[in-house]
């Protein structure tokens, strides 16, 4: 199983940090170590003073692909959830600035949160976009919507499949949109995905 990211793919998250748009979509792995479920509490690792929580759709990939076409890519995947992409903007910052690759600061172990599943049938509002949003400590400071992607998850299954083949389980992370923060211990993190609630992690 790997899990498939993609940075930048909201235009105003991409302002707040002050990064150009990509011409082409922008992609990192994480490795399933880095996989944090069942409402599990995360923990601040003692590597970074600036942990960001980045909410973000996940979909599940339902069976095996290669190359496969936009326009059959919805065939790929019949589960969503919403998770947490956490990142260390710290070493970020500081890998980013000399050229190096961050993963580290993306990659790290329990910096991928995972909500329970739903069907995507059922997620869908009636235009047929996700609708997502998170509340730190009751308040809501992430809001997004499928429709404001500027990869869509179709087309950013067709991207990835040309270079990783995708298999059975496979997860994706689609990007989060703007209102990325930080998180300290004490904090209580809730995602919703059309009002559903579908994670809560207590950060330690
Ligand atoms: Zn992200």
């Amino acid at each position: 199983m790997k899990i498939i990211c993609i940075g930048r793919n909201y235009a105003a998250h991409a302002a707040e940090l002050n990064n150009p748009i990509p011409e082409k979509p922008l992609i990192f792995l994480k490795p399933d170590t880095a996989l944090l479920k069942d409402d599990k509490p995360f923990y601040i690792p003692d590597f970074s003073n600036d942990i960001h929580y980045e909410l973000e759709l996940v979909v599940r990939i339902s069976k095996s692909g290669k190359s496969i076409q936009t326009k059959f890519a919805s065939q790929y995947y019949q589960q969503i959830t919403v998770g947490i992409d956490f990142t260390a903007r710290d070493l970020q910052s500081d890998l980013k600035s000399k050229g190096h690759p961050w993963e580290i600061s993306k990659a790290f172990d329990y910096s991928a949160l995972l909500g329970s599943f739903v069907s995507v049938d059922e997620a869908k509002d009636k235009d047929g976009n996700f609708q997502f949003y998170m509340e730190k400590n009751k308040e809501k400071v992430q809001v997004g919507n499928s429709s404001q992607m500027l990869t869509s998850i179709d087309a950013m299954i067709s991207y990835v499949s040309h270079f990783f083949t995708l298999h059975t389980g496979d997860l994706l992370f689609t990007g989060t949109p703007a209102g990325v923060g930080p998180v300290k211990r004490g904090d209580l993190l809730e995602g919703y995905l059309k009002e559903e609630k579908r994670f809560s992690c207590e950060v330690k």
